[in-house]
């Protein structure tokens, strides 16, 4: 679907992308998927790459399999570039989308976490959050076990069926979340520390999500062979809008390549294939289980999460709801994210009360009376000039007045009427300037659930 403004594309925001474009970019991305995640390939084609693209099956230029034949891989160009560059839009459009939010106190919320995690995380690792505002977990817990889950998951417990009681819960809670929050809760997705494959009839949530928010939401799995029909069922699944990017989280090299004989390379041209076995050397965030997971020491990073929602996440198994969002991971939060919750609800308008309840308590403005601190990750530099840093991550120089007002908070909380009574001028450039520090998710008031 094109948005007014937005260009038409070769892969997005296209009614019928051109067929030959696609099998071209297909093979491309799958040559490029081998030497990735396939050690062995990566041998054959520093060997011979025009041989190895043959006998894999591939119709590219030699030209292009020699571009890519080294390893790391080199800048994308061509079809691949484009591919890539609306790839890298659509997940733009995906978080402005995910941010579309009606509900003022949710929405003010929402945008305090995404500035926080700015200022948390850095800008360049939080670009790639999406802070969807509303997941739904389908089971309780996760049957895989990767010894290195980054959200911490739990041995699977229960499962939801597609009976029609539960597809009527599910139904009152995506349509009612729909309503009280705002469009954003389309991208929506449909696990959180779960795994979809582990959901016996998860295409039927998948079709019941896409008749309600007109869109097919992203499936990450780590079994995308358990049951390769079901896979193929879901990557076919009309995506609604745009295309969508599904994501096979890959445990091991045997595991790709069984996939790449599985499914075609047209089937995967919207598929993330992304290896989290120790051969391919890809890091690994340090969340979750992955700081004790043996051998991945030398491959851990420090992005600091790989939680995705800052909002609700409703599981239907438990029949549970929580507000979450990203955080650093720490002795405190070890899956990088700050929850409040869980709690437990009888039906969807129960679980929709806890909802609109946690959200009444979400403020807008600073509230006069309770203490703002600055957010505990930040520290005042020991510069001259006034800075807030919070090491390797950012430094920020406030202006003239927002550096006041941190300077006081830099050493102790205090409430606003405190902050307006030490500085100089009328109270309400103070509050404006408070405000505007509240925003940005530099400052947060102590109680409650504000981060
Ligand atoms: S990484 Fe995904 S599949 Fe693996 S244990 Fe965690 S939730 Fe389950």
């Amino acid at each position: 679907m094109t948005e007014p403004g937005e260009t038409m594309g070769l892969f997005w925001n296209t009614g019928t992308p051109d067929p030959v474009i696609i099998r071209e970019a297909a093979q491309m991305k799958r040559y490029i998927d081998l030497m990735t995640c396939d050690s062995a390939f990566q041998e054959k084609a520093a060997a011979d790459p025009e041989r190895a693209a043959r006998e894999a099956g591939l119709r590219i230029s030699g030209e292009d399999a020699r571009y890519y034949a080294r390893y790391p891989l080199p800048e994308a160009r061509g079809l691949q570039a484009a591919f890539l560059e609306e790839k890298k839009e659509y997940r733009r459009r995906i978080r402005e989308r995910a941010g579309e939010l009606r509900h003022e106190r949710f929405a003010a919320w929402h945008r305090r976490q995404v500035g926080r995690c700015d200022l948390e995380l850095g800008r360049g690792t939080n670009l790639e959050l999406m802070h969807l505002p509303f997941a739904l977990e389908l089971s309780s817990g996760c049957s895989v076990g990767c010894p290195f889950c980054g959200l911490g998951a739990g041995r699977l417990n229960r499962v939801s069926r597609a009976d029609p009681e539960t597809m009527e819960l599910f139904a009152g809670l995506v349509s009612g979340a729909l309503e009280l929050l705002g469009p954003g809760v389309r991208e929506a997705i449909l696990y959180s520390a779960t795994e979809p494959m582990d959901t016996p009839e998860y295409p039927a949530f998948v079709e019941k999500f896409r008749e309600l928010c007109g869109k097919t939401p992203v499936m990450t799995t780590a079994v995308p062979m358990r049951n390769p029909e079901k896979t193929r069922q879901v990557l076919a699944m009309d995506p609604g809008g745009e295309k969508t990017i599904h994501r096979f989280s890959l445990l091991s090299e045997e595991v790709f390549r069984r996939c790449t004989e599985a499914f075609s390379p047209e089937e995967t041209l919207y598929v993330d294939f992304l290896p989290r076995y120790k051969e391919s050397r890809i890091g690994l965030v340090r969340a979750g289980r992955s700081p004790d997971a043996e051998g991945w020491e030398d491959l851990l990073t420090d992005q600091g999460t790989i939680a995705c929602v800052s909002g609700f996440i409703v599981n239907l198994a438990d029949r549970t709801v929580c507000l979450t969002t990203p955080c650093r991971a720490d002795s405190q939060r070890p899956n990088g994210e700050t929850v409040l919750g869980p709690e437990p609800f009888g039906n969807a308008g129960e679980a929709l009360g806890i909802i609109e309840r946690i959200c009444g308590g979400m403020r807008t403005v600073p509230e006069d009376g309770v203490p703002l601190a600055l957010q505990p990750f930040l520290h005042a530099g020991d510069g001259e000039s006034f800075t807030l840093e919070n090491p390797g991550v950012v430094r920020i120089s406030p202006e003239e007045k927002g550096t006041e007002v941190c300077r006081i908070l830099a050493k102790g909380p205090a409430d606003q009427a405190e902050i307006c009574g030490r500085l100089s001028g009328p109270a309400w450039g103070t509050q404006l300037t408070v405000f505007s520090l509240f925003r940005r998710g530099i400052i947060t008031h102590t109680d409650g659930f504000e981060r």
